[in-house]
């Protein structure tokens, strides 16, 4: 069995390491991750440059194959995929943050088993929530070996993948979620650069309304939230209830 792994924070993350290190007890593990942080940049593939694939010995993770990839996490996936093999898992992460709800759209974390997913390969996201920046991996790492097994014996539903998200602290269990209505109330604050033009800081506030049955309402909990994240965005409830009803082209 063979493993990739993959995240957003780049491959000096000790997320990663812990993470490769971890399901190196269960499969053969390789590593493709960024070659700098790529967090928010959600599923981008660089196409109008061309890439680096670099083998990288100095990234902690004893002698587990190490490459890093001056693009996105995506393509981290993409070239690890086309040039080592293809694996029976991609796993990502672990974040340095939780990925809850509408942070799906611009994780990049996410992206790697987005990719994953897309390429045919059954794929999980851990992401690790922390309140003041720090990160005990030990749990999240703990739970990673045990689900990728279960999913290595058991597959995923084909183009779905995991999200999950580990609670801080010592998980008190594991629930299976929907998405919540989580993301970040955007907040932009100003400063002023040395030639007197202003410049931005793009910031926000986390927070959801919704917590039963949902991701954000887990992690609080201090519980592992596992969500079944379906690569068709289709409403197909509006699919149904619009039919007949859009405007017809003025003729
Ligand atoms: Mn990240």
């Amino acid at each position: 069995m063979k493993i990739l792994v993959a995240n957003d924070d780049g491959i000096f993350s000790p997320g990663i390491k812990a993470l490769a290190l971890a399901l190196s007890s269960l499969a053969q593990v390789y590593v493709v991750a960024p070659d700098a942080e790529q967090s928010g940049v959600g599923h981008g593939i660089t196409f109008r440059r061309p890439l680096r694939f670099t083998h990288t010995a100095a990234a902690g993770l004893g002698d587990l194959p190490a490459y890093r990839v001056d693009g996105t996490p995506a393509d981290c996936v993409v070239l690890g995929v086309s040039l080592l093999g293809r694996p029976d898992l991609v796993v990502s992460g672990i974040n340095l943050g939780a990925n809850l709800g509408h942070d799906l759209t611009r994780s990049g974390t996410v992206a790697v088993a987005i990719e994953g997913t897309q390429l045919g390969i059954p794929s999980i996201a851990i992401s690790l929530r922390s309140s003041n920046g720090e990160f005990d991996f030990a749990p999240a790492a703990s739970y990673a070996v045990q689900l990728a097994s279960w999913v290595l014996q058991h597959g995923l539903p084909k183009r779905t993948l995991f999200n999950v998200n580990v609670p801080e602290g010592q998980p008190t269990g594991v629930s299976l979620t929907a998405l919540s209505d989580h993301r970040y109330r955007d907040e932009i604050v100003e400063h002023i650069d040395p030639e007197g033009r202003p410049y931005y800081w793009v910031t926000g506030r986390p927070g959801a309304e919704h917590l039963e049955g949902t991701d954000f309402g887990a992690v609080e909990a201090g519980r592992i939230s596992v969500t079944p994240i379906r690569l068709d965005l289709t409403d197909h409830r509006a699919l149904s209830d619009l039919t007949g009803q859009l405007p017809p082209y003025p003729r």
